[in-house]
């Protein structure tokens, strides 16, 4: 039987929840353990698809086309597993699946309550991974803080597990918070206490704190909680804030936390292997040479809206042994004159987006960087952009447009396909998901690939119109990646450019931190190149 690790949340948000229980993953998958992890998002919302990036950062897409919780992401990266649905549920879940059962009548005239029906159907969504595939450890997160009035029925369904499945199956670890402060000189635990207060009077005892702070905490606050909330010493770990959330599985490993979850939860005390995540860590940290890559949104400084992106660009940039510098640009204000900001870098990133704000000053990067010959990426509606550039500029066509921006436009270079256009629900109705896409041999996606061909992930509406496809590729815009039947357009590039690619699809959601995606590891090695010609330029024109 699998055992179960719920992680809760107390004080505030923004702790890094997703991350402790990420690394709590990787150190039980390092010693050998089958892990799967899931997310609890106490929300109304069926899923975060729907969600503004403001209010809830990106949205993962899983590769059975699941729209979930940006936390995912993380799971994925850390333990190198591929989820699914199954992996993420919320309040809207949870009560839409017990509504239509009430609409079948298949309670029977009963009234249905949140206490048993709701916590039942949330044990279940728990157990249910377990039984569908062999595994050693389910690591639950629990989404919110502890407190939340939209969080109960999940606490109280993870006090009934403990019950139902015996104490030595069932761990609870709470993450808190232990403020420093600076006039005092102080750490201070009575946040914790309070926090570790409202778990009791649910009716859970934490068995394992997490407590983060901005620096080290002294033995004598990690005593203190220990006193006050019922959790040994030991138990008590100490997570300072750390340059790399990548670091957070090793500091967790130097205090023993996982030989103490296997000794808590009676698990075999496999060996551990850190070895490839410690060598990842060393890359890491001693990377000396720049590269300067600018990320072109509306999402400025929103580091949440772009996470899978700038996952993958750190993966690359580490395989490299480079450090990235990243400058932000505003697509919604860029003009003519703004544009200069991207004269610095040397490569330039146009990650996905909808709607229509910001749109040209895309297609105006897309342009600059065809022009100069700097590095491109794009990325869904990136490629969109760099086609629409392309039929205005190379092909003539110069009202060129998608139909998300331009209903009228006179050549629909971007357009909805027809099972799309009368499908008129906004959740859950996109391409999503994982599709093949046949690569073209000889072109540069195929050689970054090394493969025929690849799986890739899709979260969008709108297609490469086939109508324009003759016309855009007889002017010199390869199309090097297609959907096998041949009508869909996945990838698109410039064979006269040193790299200009861009793909319909996701790449960012497959890139893990020991296996960088390779469009990603090419476009910063051809950033990183491009720096060095320039470099050469320069210093030959100091020459002459
Ligand atoms: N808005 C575009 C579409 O729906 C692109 C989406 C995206 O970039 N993920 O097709």
């Amino acid at each position: 039987m699998a055992k179960y690790i719920f992680v809760t949340g107390g004080v505030v948000s923004s702790l890094g929840k997703g991350i402790a229980a990420s690394s709590i993953g990787l150190l039980l998958k390092s010693r050998g353990f089958r892990v799967t992890m899931q997310k609890f998002d106490p929300y109304i919302n069926v899923d975060p698809g729907t969600m503004n990036p403001y209010q809830h950062g990106e949205v993962f897409v899983t590769q059975d086309g699941a729209e979930t919780d940006l936390d995912l992401g993380h799971y994925e990266r850390f333990i190198d597993e591929n989820l699914t649905k199954d992996n993420n549920h919320t309040t809207g879940q949870i009560y839409e699946s017990i509504i239509n059962k009430e609409r079948k009548g298949l309670f029977l005239g009963g009234t249905v309550q949140v206490v048993p029906h709701i916590t039942n159907e949330i044990k279940q969504r728990i157990t249910r991974l377990s039984s569908k595939q062999s595994l050693d450890v389910v690591i639950s997160e629990i989404g919110g803080t502890v407190g939340d009035i939209e969080g109960q029925p999940f606490l109280e369904a993870i006090r009934q597990l403990r019950l139902d499945l015996g104490p030595k199956n069932v761990l609870y670890v709470h993450v808190t918070l232990v403020p420093f402060i600076p006039t005092s000189g102080e750490f201070k635990t009575k946040p914790t206490q309070h926090s570790v207060k409202e778990l009791r009077t649910v009716g859970i005892q934490p068995d394992i704190i997490i407590a983060r702070s901005l620096k080290r905490i002294p033995r004598s606050a990690r005593d203190k909680i220990s006193l006050f909330c019922s959790v040994e010493t030991e138990a008590v770990i100490d997570a300072p804030d750390v340059k790399s959330i990548y670091m957070v599985p090793l500091n967790f490993h130097e205090q023993d936390l996982d030989k103490l979850i296997t000794a808590k939860l009676g698990l075999p005390s496999n060996p551990i292997d850190l070895s490839a995540w410690r060598d990842f860590s060393q890359r890491e940290e001693h990377r000396t040479e720049i590269v300067r890559i600018a990320l072109v949104g509306k999402y400025t400084g929103l580091k949440d809206a772009y996470k899978s992106v700038l996952e993958a660009l750190e993966h690359a940039a580490i395989a490299e042994g480079l450090k990235i510098d990243l400058v932000w640009v505003e697509s919604s204000e860029l003009n003519e004159d703004s544009l200069n900001k991207l004269y610095d870098v040397d490569g330039i990133l146009v990650p996905g987006g909808f709607g229509t704000r910001g749109i040209e000053g895309k297609i105006k990067v897309a342009r600059y960087a065809r022009d100069k010959g700097k590095p491109y990426l794009g990325l869904c509606v990136g490629l969109q952009v760099a086609v629409i550039e392309y039929a205005r500029d190379v092909c003539g066509l110069s009202d060129a447009n998608s139909t998300e921006f331009n209903a009228e436009t006179p050549h629909p270079v971007i357009d909805l396909m027809p099972e799309q256009k009368n499908v008129y629900r906004k959740g859950g109705t996109m391409r999503l998901g994982s599709y093949p896409c046949v690569l073209k041999p000889g072109s540069k996606a195929q050689s970054c690939y090394g493969k025929e061909v690849v799986f890739e992930r899709h979260r969008h509406r709108y297609e490469v119109n086939p109508a324009y496809v003759e016309k855009l590729q007889a002017s010199g815009l390869e199309v090097s990646g297609v959907s096998p039947d041949g009508l869909l357009v996945e990838i698109v590039e410039l064979s006269k450019h040193p790299f200009f690619v861009a793909t319909q699809f996701h790449p960012e959601f497959l890139s893990r931190p020991l296996n960088a995606h390779p469009l990603f590891a090419t476009f910063i090695k051809e950033a990183h190149e491009y720096v060095l010609r320039a470099q050469i330029a320069d210093s030959s024109t100091h020459k002459t």
